[in-house]
Protein backbone atom coordinates (compact mmCIF):
# COMPACT_ATOMS: atom_id res chain seq x y z
CA UNK A 1 0.00 0.00 0.00
CA UNK A 2 2.56 2.19 0.86
CA UNK A 3 4.86 1.82 -2.13
CA UNK A 4 1.81 1.65 -4.14
CA UNK A 5 0.82 4.48 -2.48
CA UNK A 6 4.41 6.28 -3.23
CA UNK A 7 4.17 5.02 -6.57
CA UNK A 8 0.63 7.01 -7.09
CA UNK A 9 2.42 9.94 -5.37
CA UNK A 10 5.17 9.83 -7.50
CA UNK A 11 3.06 9.22 -10.83
CA UNK A 12 1.30 12.29 -9.70
CA UNK A 13 4.59 14.21 -8.52
CA UNK A 14 5.51 13.36 -12.64
CA UNK A 15 2.18 14.41 -13.83
CA UNK A 16 2.51 17.48 -11.86
CA UNK A 17 6.15 18.17 -13.05
CA UNK A 18 4.67 17.73 -16.59
CA UNK A 19 1.38 19.84 -15.71
CA UNK A 20 3.65 22.33 -14.59
CA UNK A 21 6.63 22.52 -17.62
CA UNK A 22 3.03 22.40 -19.57
CA UNK A 23 1.74 25.50 -17.52
CA UNK A 24 5.34 26.98 -17.91
CA UNK A 25 5.33 26.33 -21.33
CA UNK A 26 1.84 28.20 -21.98
CA UNK A 27 3.10 31.07 -19.66
CA UNK A 28 6.31 31.23 -22.12
CA UNK A 29 4.68 31.16 -25.48
CA UNK A 30 1.66 33.38 -24.03
CA UNK A 31 4.58 36.13 -22.97
CA UNK A 32 6.38 35.88 -26.44
CA UNK A 33 3.02 36.14 -28.14
CA UNK A 34 1.91 39.00 -26.18
CA UNK A 35 5.77 40.67 -26.52
CA UNK A 36 5.69 39.65 -30.41
CA UNK A 37 2.23 41.70 -30.82
CA UNK A 38 3.01 44.59 -29.05
CA UNK A 39 5.85 44.66 -31.43
CA UNK A 40 3.85 44.21 -34.38
CA UNK A 41 1.45 47.07 -32.83
CA UNK A 42 3.92 49.88 -32.15
CA UNK A 43 6.41 51.30 -34.97
CA UNK A 44 10.29 50.30 -34.40
CA UNK A 45 11.23 53.32 -31.61
CA UNK A 46 13.44 55.06 -33.71
CA UNK A 47 11.67 58.36 -32.43
CA UNK A 48 13.22 57.27 -29.19
CA UNK A 49 15.43 60.47 -29.36
CA UNK A 50 13.74 63.63 -30.95
CA UNK A 51 16.91 66.29 -31.29
CA UNK A 52 15.85 69.15 -29.58
CA UNK A 53 16.05 70.82 -32.80
CA UNK A 54 13.46 69.03 -34.56
CA UNK A 55 11.62 69.62 -31.54
CA UNK A 56 11.88 73.54 -32.27
CA UNK A 57 10.74 73.44 -35.87
CA UNK A 58 7.50 71.51 -34.67
CA UNK A 59 6.50 73.86 -32.50
CA UNK A 60 7.53 77.01 -34.24
CA UNK A 61 5.40 75.41 -37.19
CA UNK A 62 2.57 75.48 -34.70
CA UNK A 63 3.24 78.88 -34.18
CA UNK A 64 3.20 80.20 -37.22
CA UNK A 65 1.06 77.98 -39.31
CA UNK A 66 -2.81 77.91 -38.15
CA UNK A 67 -3.33 75.31 -40.66
CA UNK A 68 -1.56 72.68 -38.69
CA UNK A 69 -1.84 71.51 -35.20
CA UNK A 70 0.80 69.47 -33.47
CA UNK A 71 0.92 67.41 -30.11
CA UNK A 72 4.12 67.17 -29.10
CA UNK A 73 4.57 64.50 -26.16
CA UNK A 74 7.67 62.58 -24.55
CA UNK A 75 6.11 59.25 -24.35
CA UNK A 76 4.71 59.59 -27.74
CA UNK A 77 0.86 58.86 -29.22
CA UNK A 78 0.06 55.75 -27.88
CA UNK A 79 -4.05 54.57 -29.30
CA UNK A 80 -3.54 54.43 -32.59
CA UNK A 81 -6.97 52.76 -32.86
CA UNK A 82 -10.29 54.49 -34.26
CA UNK A 83 -12.27 53.18 -31.59
CA UNK A 84 -10.21 56.12 -29.69
CA UNK A 85 -10.98 58.88 -32.16
CA UNK A 86 -13.20 61.53 -31.10
CA UNK A 87 -15.45 60.90 -33.93
CA UNK A 88 -16.55 57.49 -31.70
CA UNK A 89 -16.20 58.78 -28.35
CA UNK A 90 -18.20 62.03 -28.87
CA UNK A 91 -21.40 62.14 -27.89
CA UNK A 92 -24.44 64.45 -27.41
CA UNK A 93 -24.84 67.29 -29.97
CA UNK A 94 -21.36 66.12 -31.15
CA UNK A 95 -22.03 62.55 -31.73
CA UNK A 96 -20.37 61.80 -35.46
CA UNK A 97 -21.20 58.91 -38.21
CA UNK A 98 -18.91 57.70 -40.39
CA UNK A 99 -18.40 56.26 -43.61
CA UNK A 100 -15.19 53.73 -43.83
CA UNK A 101 -13.56 51.84 -46.34
CA UNK A 102 -10.73 49.72 -45.71
CA UNK A 103 -7.92 52.98 -45.89
CA UNK A 104 -10.55 55.74 -44.45
CA UNK A 105 -12.79 56.84 -42.18
CA UNK A 106 -14.67 59.60 -42.72
CA UNK A 107 -17.03 61.54 -40.05
CA UNK A 108 -19.85 63.51 -40.82
CA UNK A 109 -22.22 65.26 -38.28
CA UNK A 110 -25.54 63.39 -37.73
CA UNK A 111 -27.85 66.69 -38.58
CA UNK A 112 -28.71 66.45 -42.39
CA UNK A 113 -26.91 63.38 -42.67
CA UNK A 114 -28.58 62.52 -45.88
CA UNK A 115 -26.19 65.37 -47.38
CA UNK A 116 -23.27 64.69 -45.53
CA UNK A 117 -22.94 60.87 -45.89
CA UNK A 118 -22.87 61.76 -49.66
CA UNK A 119 -20.06 63.91 -48.71
CA UNK A 120 -18.28 61.38 -47.06
CA UNK A 121 -18.70 58.87 -49.86
CA UNK A 122 -17.51 61.04 -52.37
CA UNK A 123 -14.41 62.16 -49.91
CA UNK A 124 -13.90 58.22 -49.37
CA UNK A 125 -13.67 58.38 -53.50
CA UNK A 126 -11.27 61.34 -53.90
CA UNK A 127 -8.92 59.96 -51.27
CA UNK A 128 -8.35 56.40 -52.38
CA UNK A 129 -8.38 57.88 -55.94
CA UNK A 130 -5.47 60.40 -54.67
CA UNK A 131 -3.23 57.58 -53.52
CA UNK A 132 -1.33 56.44 -56.63
CA UNK A 133 -0.36 60.07 -57.94
CA UNK A 134 0.58 60.44 -53.94
CA UNK A 135 2.91 57.54 -54.53
CA UNK A 136 4.38 58.82 -57.75
CA UNK A 137 4.99 62.37 -56.48
CA UNK A 138 6.25 61.24 -52.50
CA UNK A 139 7.51 58.41 -53.23
CA UNK A 140 5.39 56.55 -50.57
CA UNK A 141 2.02 56.33 -49.02
CA UNK A 142 0.75 55.39 -45.41
CA UNK A 143 -1.38 52.38 -45.33
CA UNK A 144 -3.31 51.41 -42.36
CA UNK A 145 -0.85 48.53 -42.40
CA UNK A 146 2.22 51.00 -41.59
CA UNK A 147 0.05 52.72 -38.82
CA UNK A 148 -0.35 50.28 -36.47
CA UNK A 149 -3.81 49.66 -38.31
CA UNK A 150 -4.97 53.51 -37.92
CA UNK A 151 -7.37 54.28 -40.91
CA UNK A 152 -6.52 57.89 -42.03
CA UNK A 153 -9.28 59.63 -40.22
CA UNK A 154 -10.97 62.90 -41.98
CA UNK A 155 -13.67 64.92 -40.16
CA UNK A 156 -16.40 67.07 -42.28
CA UNK A 157 -17.70 70.17 -40.19
CA UNK A 158 -20.70 70.88 -40.91
CA UNK A 159 -20.82 74.18 -38.93
CA UNK A 160 -18.02 76.93 -37.98
CA UNK A 161 -18.59 75.81 -34.23
CA UNK A 162 -18.57 72.17 -35.21
CA UNK A 163 -14.83 72.96 -36.98
CA UNK A 164 -13.56 74.89 -34.17
CA UNK A 165 -14.56 72.38 -31.76
CA UNK A 166 -13.23 69.35 -33.39
CA UNK A 167 -10.16 70.77 -33.84
CA UNK A 168 -10.36 72.14 -29.85
CA UNK A 169 -10.80 68.16 -29.14
CA UNK A 170 -7.88 66.92 -31.38
CA UNK A 171 -5.38 69.41 -30.06
CA UNK A 172 -6.60 69.08 -26.66
CA UNK A 173 -6.60 73.52 -26.55
CA UNK A 174 -9.47 75.52 -25.34
CA UNK A 175 -12.72 75.04 -26.25
CA UNK A 176 -12.84 78.69 -26.97
CA UNK A 177 -10.41 78.75 -29.03
CA UNK A 178 -11.09 80.03 -32.81
CA UNK A 179 -8.87 79.23 -36.14
CA UNK A 180 -10.19 81.17 -38.51
CA UNK A 181 -7.73 81.68 -41.04
CA UNK A 182 -7.78 78.30 -42.59
CA UNK A 183 -10.11 75.48 -44.27
CA UNK A 184 -8.73 73.00 -43.74
CA UNK A 185 -6.24 71.21 -41.26
CA UNK A 186 -4.31 68.07 -40.36
CA UNK A 187 -3.45 67.31 -36.56
CA UNK A 188 -1.11 65.30 -35.62
CA UNK A 189 0.58 63.47 -32.24
CA UNK A 190 4.33 63.19 -32.55
CA UNK A 191 6.45 61.40 -29.63
CA UNK A 192 9.14 58.49 -29.71
CA UNK A 193 6.36 56.17 -30.49
CA UNK A 194 6.12 57.88 -34.12
CA UNK A 195 3.79 59.94 -35.85
CA UNK A 196 -0.02 59.81 -35.86
CA UNK A 197 -2.05 61.51 -37.84
CA UNK A 198 -5.10 62.78 -35.48
CA UNK A 199 -7.45 63.50 -38.12
CA UNK A 200 -8.33 65.95 -41.10
CA UNK A 201 -10.59 68.70 -40.60
CA UNK A 202 -12.10 70.62 -43.50
CA UNK A 203 -14.46 73.78 -43.21
CA UNK A 204 -17.94 73.71 -43.58
CA UNK A 205 -17.15 76.19 -46.69
CA UNK A 206 -15.01 73.79 -48.61
CA UNK A 207 -18.82 72.24 -49.60
CA UNK A 208 -20.19 75.34 -50.33
CA UNK A 209 -18.59 75.35 -53.94
CA UNK A 210 -17.46 72.83 -56.70
CA UNK A 211 -15.61 70.36 -54.79
CA UNK A 212 -12.54 71.16 -57.30
CA UNK A 213 -13.02 74.74 -57.37
CA UNK A 214 -9.63 76.54 -56.09
CA UNK A 215 -11.12 76.02 -52.29
CA UNK A 216 -13.39 73.37 -53.17
CA UNK A 217 -13.05 69.72 -50.45
CA UNK A 218 -11.94 68.21 -53.42
CA UNK A 219 -8.54 70.68 -53.39
CA UNK A 220 -8.50 70.72 -49.75
CA UNK A 221 -8.96 66.94 -48.91
CA UNK A 222 -5.62 66.36 -51.20
CA UNK A 223 -3.77 69.08 -49.45
CA UNK A 224 -4.14 68.04 -46.40
CA UNK A 225 -3.58 63.97 -47.45
CA UNK A 226 -0.07 65.81 -48.51
CA UNK A 227 0.76 67.38 -45.28
CA UNK A 228 -0.67 63.25 -43.76
CA UNK A 229 2.66 61.46 -46.49
CA UNK A 230 5.35 64.51 -45.84
CA UNK A 231 5.16 64.43 -41.95
CA UNK A 232 4.01 60.80 -41.68
CA UNK A 233 7.85 60.25 -43.60
CA UNK A 234 10.04 62.92 -41.57
CA UNK A 235 12.89 61.05 -39.95
CA UNK A 236 11.99 62.57 -36.25
CA UNK A 237 15.19 61.43 -35.13
CA UNK A 238 17.40 63.75 -36.80
CA UNK A 239 17.90 67.53 -36.89
CA UNK A 240 15.40 68.62 -39.20
CA UNK A 241 14.01 72.15 -39.76
CA UNK A 242 12.07 73.06 -42.65
CA UNK A 243 10.89 76.40 -43.73
CA UNK A 244 7.18 76.97 -43.94
CA UNK A 245 7.12 76.98 -47.73
CA UNK A 246 8.75 73.40 -48.04
CA UNK A 247 5.72 71.67 -47.22
CA UNK A 248 2.95 74.02 -47.91
CA UNK A 249 4.54 74.62 -51.26
CA UNK A 250 4.08 71.17 -52.19
CA UNK A 251 0.79 70.55 -50.92
CA UNK A 252 -0.33 73.00 -53.04
CA UNK A 253 1.60 71.54 -55.70
CA UNK A 254 0.30 68.56 -55.24
CA UNK A 255 -3.45 69.64 -55.11
CA UNK A 256 -2.78 71.93 -57.77
CA UNK A 257 -4.32 75.32 -56.24
CA UNK A 258 -4.33 77.05 -59.65
CA UNK A 259 -4.79 74.28 -61.79
CA UNK A 260 -1.23 73.84 -61.92
CA UNK A 261 0.01 76.95 -63.53
CA UNK A 262 3.02 78.86 -63.12
CA UNK A 263 2.44 82.68 -61.60
CA UNK A 264 2.84 85.73 -64.13
CA UNK A 265 1.58 88.91 -62.66
CA UNK A 266 4.69 91.41 -62.68
CA UNK A 267 4.04 91.87 -58.78
CA UNK A 268 4.30 88.48 -57.77
CA UNK A 269 7.66 88.17 -59.68
CA UNK A 270 8.92 91.20 -58.00
CA UNK A 271 7.72 89.70 -54.60
CA UNK A 272 9.60 86.66 -55.28
CA UNK A 273 12.68 88.17 -56.28
CA UNK A 274 12.98 90.65 -53.21
CA UNK A 275 11.30 88.60 -50.26
CA UNK A 276 11.57 84.83 -51.17
CA UNK A 277 15.23 83.95 -50.40
CA UNK A 278 15.42 80.09 -50.84
CA UNK A 279 17.52 79.94 -47.19
CA UNK A 280 14.43 82.07 -45.77
CA UNK A 281 10.80 81.64 -44.39
CA UNK A 282 8.72 83.68 -46.92
CA UNK A 283 6.86 86.72 -45.72
CA UNK A 284 4.08 84.91 -43.17
CA UNK A 285 1.38 87.98 -43.79
CA UNK A 286 1.24 87.23 -47.63
CA UNK A 287 0.75 83.47 -47.14
CA UNK A 288 3.76 83.12 -49.62
CA UNK A 289 4.49 79.83 -48.10
CA UNK A 290 1.68 78.84 -50.04
CA UNK A 291 1.18 80.28 -53.46
CA UNK A 292 5.04 80.98 -54.28
CA UNK A 293 6.68 77.65 -52.46
CA UNK A 294 4.27 75.96 -55.18
CA UNK A 295 5.91 78.60 -57.86
CA UNK A 296 9.59 77.33 -56.38
CA UNK A 297 8.40 73.78 -57.05
CA UNK A 298 6.74 74.65 -60.84
CA UNK A 299 10.12 75.98 -61.33
CA UNK A 300 11.87 72.89 -60.30
CA UNK A 301 10.00 70.25 -61.90
CA UNK A 302 9.66 72.76 -65.20
CA UNK A 303 11.54 70.29 -67.35
CA UNK A 304 11.74 67.56 -65.00
CA UNK A 305 9.30 66.41 -62.19
CA UNK A 306 11.88 63.94 -60.63
CA UNK A 307 13.70 67.15 -59.27
CA UNK A 308 10.50 67.79 -57.62
CA UNK A 309 10.37 64.19 -56.05
CA UNK A 310 14.29 63.99 -55.18
CA UNK A 311 13.99 67.18 -52.78
CA UNK A 312 11.24 66.09 -51.35
CA UNK A 313 12.80 62.48 -50.48
CA UNK A 314 15.98 64.19 -49.06
CA UNK A 315 13.87 66.70 -47.02
CA UNK A 316 12.72 63.37 -45.21
CA UNK A 317 15.77 63.40 -43.28
CA UNK A 318 17.65 66.72 -43.46
CA UNK A 319 17.03 70.70 -43.59
CA UNK A 320 15.56 72.58 -46.09
CA UNK A 321 19.53 74.10 -46.33
CA UNK A 322 20.92 70.55 -46.25
CA UNK A 323 18.76 69.46 -48.94
CA UNK A 324 20.18 72.28 -51.42
CA UNK A 325 23.88 71.09 -50.52
CA UNK A 326 23.27 67.27 -51.07
CA UNK A 327 21.03 68.88 -54.45
CA UNK A 328 24.67 71.04 -55.13
CA UNK A 329 21.85 73.73 -56.02
CA UNK A 330 23.54 76.94 -54.59
CA UNK A 331 20.64 78.73 -53.28
CA UNK A 332 21.11 82.37 -54.13
CA UNK A 333 21.70 81.21 -58.19
CA UNK A 334 18.58 79.13 -57.89
CA UNK A 335 16.62 81.85 -56.39
CA UNK A 336 17.88 83.83 -59.65
CA UNK A 337 16.92 81.15 -62.03
CA UNK A 338 13.75 80.98 -60.52
CA UNK A 339 13.00 84.13 -60.90
CA UNK A 340 14.56 84.32 -64.55
CA UNK A 341 12.41 81.55 -65.17
CA UNK A 342 9.55 83.43 -64.14
CA UNK A 343 10.13 86.47 -66.45
CA UNK A 344 10.86 84.64 -69.25
CA UNK A 345 6.98 82.62 -68.63
CA UNK A 346 4.95 85.69 -68.04
CA UNK A 347 6.37 87.47 -71.32
CA UNK A 348 4.16 84.04 -72.77
CA UNK A 349 1.45 84.65 -70.40
CA UNK A 350 -0.05 88.05 -68.89
CA UNK A 351 -2.28 86.98 -66.40
CA UNK A 352 -3.67 88.33 -63.08
CA UNK A 353 -1.61 87.47 -59.49
CA UNK A 354 -3.52 84.56 -58.26
CA UNK A 355 -5.74 85.98 -55.17
CA UNK A 356 -3.92 84.75 -52.07
CA UNK A 357 -5.14 81.46 -51.15
CA UNK A 358 -6.59 80.66 -47.39
CA UNK A 359 -4.39 79.34 -45.29
CA UNK A 360 -4.84 75.58 -44.96
ZN1 LIG B 1 -1.23 73.18 -45.41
Amino acid sequence: MKKKKRNTNQGSNVRGTLVGFFLMFCAIALLFGWVYKIGVNRPPLKYALIPESTIEYLRNLNNINPGQGINLSDEGPMDWDNDEDFGQTASGDMKWRFEEDENFIVYYHKDKDALWQGYAQQVLKYADAAIPSMIDLMGRYYYPKDMNGRKLAIYLAESENVYNNTINQLMNTNPASRHTGSIGITVFSIGRTGCMTDGIVIHPDCFKDDPHGENGYYKVLLHEMNHYVFFSSLDYSKPIKHYLWVSEGIAEYYCQRNDGKQISSPEAIAFIEQKCALNSEFPLTDNSAYWAGESFYLHLGNQNEKRVKDFINLAYTTSTDSVFILSKMDQSTTHKKWVEDLRAHQLLETEEMPEEPEVQ
